[in-house]
C-alpha cells in the first residue's frame, strides 16, 4: 500500500506542471508522511500558525480534557486522541523512537499551558497502536506512547480549540474481507444542525432517518457489504470521533448525511457532495464554517495547514464516490421531484473529513430552507428515494473498485 500511495504522489508531481514551489512542498511532505518508517526520527514540524499568537500578554491554556477514539476493538487499525483545550496554546510536537524501555512515542510540548485536576496523568489504552497517554513535565507535555510500527500524525482543530494526534497501527495484512460502509447521519444531541419550523424540520433527525434508510437499503442490494451508522440515535458526537470510527474499523468508503439550509430565501435547493479541500468559493466557505461549528475566517485560516493532511490517492477516490452518490441521489430525488436541482460536486473543509484514511464525502441530501424540498422532506417517499440514491451511488463504488 505504502509504493501505491507513493507512486500517486510523484505522478502527481510529473502530471500537474503549474504547481507552485508551496504546492511541491506539501506534496513532499505528504510523500514523506505516508511512507517514511514511522516514527523513527525526529520530524521537524514548522508551529503552525495559532489565533492569538501575536498578543504579548496572554493568559494560560488550559487542557480540560483528553478523549481517546477508535479504540474500542481489539484488531482497530488506529486510534484518535483528542486534547481539549480552554484557549489555544502554542505547542511543538515531537515523534521521538524508542529508546531503551521507552517505546516510540509522540510528544506535544505545551507553551504557556497547564492541564486541569480532572485530567488523568495516565491511561492505559493497548490497542489500534497506542500503548498509553500520558503527562509529562518538565514542561508541560502529553506524551502517546505507541505499540511497535505505529506512527502518528498532528493537527489542530479550532472553535473550540483541540489538538489531534491521529495515530496508526503497524499495516498487516488482513485477509479479503467483506467491504465496510459508515454512515454518519449529521449533528445529533445538543447540536441539531439546520432547522425548518414551519414544517417541523430538524436536520439532525432527517439525517438519521435518511441514514437509516440508506443502510437498510444498502443491505438489501449489496448483502455482501457491511454498514455501520455513527449513532443510531439523538446523541452528542464530536465531529472528530466521526472519522476516528471509520479509520479504527478500516472502512471502505464514509458518507457523512447533511441537510442544507441558508439564512436568504433560495431560488432553488438542489443536491450537493462534497469532497474534502480547500476552496476560496464563498458559498462553500460559509456551509463549511456552519457544519463546523465555526466562523469562515477560522475555516480560511486552517484551511492551508489541514491540506497537509489531504493524500492525494485518497482524494481521487473521494471524487469517483462523490460523482456516484451526487448522480445517483439526484435521480432517484427526481422520481419524486422533478425539479430537484444539481449543485454537483464540490470542495470544501469540512472538519468531519479531516483525517480520514478512506474515501470520504459529504451529502447535503436538499435544503430545508427551499420551500418544495421541505415540503418533500417531511414525506417518507422523498426520504426513501434520496436515501436509496446515497446507496445506490455507495454500491456503484463498491461494485466499480
Ligand atoms: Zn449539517
Amino acid at each position: 500500500m505504502r509504493s501505491s500511495r507513493k507512486h500517486a504522489c510523484i505522478r502527481g508531481w510529473t502530471n500537474t506542471s503549474k504547481l507552485f514551489l508551496i504546492g511541491l512542498l506539501l506534496l513532499a511532505a505528504g510523500c514523506q508522511g505516508d511512507s517514511s518508517p514511522n516514527a523513527d526520527r525526529a520530524l521537524p514540524e514548522p508551529l503552525p500558525e495559532l489565533p492569538g499568537r501575536s498578543k504579548p500578554e496572554r493568559d494560560k491554556a488550559r487542557l480540560v480534557r483528553i478523549d481517546v477514539y477508535g479504540a474500542g476493538a481489539v484488531d482497530a487499525a488506529g486510534a484518535r486522541v483528542v486534547l481539549l483545550f480552554e484557549g489555544a496554546p502554542l505547542f511543538h510536537q515531537q515523534q521521538l523512537p524508542a529508546q531503551g524501555i521507552l517505546p516510540a512515542r509522540v510528544a506535544i510540548e505545551l507553551e504557556d499551558a497547564e492541564w486541569g485536576d480532572a485530567v488523568p496523568v495516565s491511561q492505559s489504552i493497548d490497542r489500534g497502536g497506542l500503548k498509553r497517554v500520558r503527562l509529562a513535565t518538565p514542561n508541560p507535555r502529553v506524551v502517546l506512547d505507541l505499540q511497535p510500527g505505529a506512527s502518528g500524525r498532528v493537527f489542530y482543530l479550532t472553535d473550540p480549540y483541540r489538538i489531534v494526534v491521529d495515530v496508526s497501527a503497524a499495516s498487516r495484512s488482513r485477509p479479503k474481507r467483506r467491504p465496510l460502509v459508515v454512515l454518519d447521519p449529521g449533528h445529533g444531541g445538543h447540536e441539531p444542525g439546520a432547522a425548518n419550523e414551519q414544517h417541523g424540520l430538524v436536520e439532525s433527525q432527517v439525517a438519521l432517518d435518511l441514514a437509516e434508510l440508506t443502510a437498510s437499503r444498502l443491505r438489501a442490494i449489496m448483502p455482501r457489504a457491511r454498514v455501520m451508522l455513527t449513532r443510531a440515535t439523538d446523541v452528542d458526537l464530536s465531529l472528530e470521533e466521526r472519522c476516528a470510527l471509520a479509520n479504527a474499523m478500516e472502512a471502505d468508503a464514509f458518507v457523512s448525511i447533511h441537510l442544507n439550509a441558508s439564512s436568504e430565501p433560495v431560488r432553488k435547493g438542489g443536491v450537493t457532495t462534497f469532497v474534502l479541500d480547500t476552496t476560496n468559493d464563498r458559498q462553500a466557505l460559509r456551509l463549511a464554517a456552519r457544519e463546523n461549528g465555526t466562523r469562515v475566517a477560522e475555516v480560511t485560516g486552517i484551511q492551508g495547514l489541514l491540506a497537509k493532511h489531504h493524500r492525494r490517492s485518497q482524494a481521487e477516490g473521494s471524487l469517483t464516490l462523490a460523482g456516484k452518490i451526487q448522480r445517483h441521489t439526484l435521480k432517484r430525488g427526481r422520481s419524486v421531484l422533478p425539479k430537484l436541482s444539481d449543485r454537483g460536486v464540490r470542495r470544501a473543509m469540512f472538519y468531519v473529513l479531516v483525517g480520514a484514511r478512506m474515501p470520504s464525502v459529504l451529502v447535503e441530501a436538499s435544503f430545508l430552507t427551499y420551500e418544495p424540498e421541505a415540503r418533500a422532506l417531511t414525506r417518507h417517499n422523498y426520504r426513501r428515494a434520496l436515501a436509496d440514491g446515497i446507496a445506490s451511488g455507495v454500491a456503484s463504488y463498491l461494485l466499480a473498485r
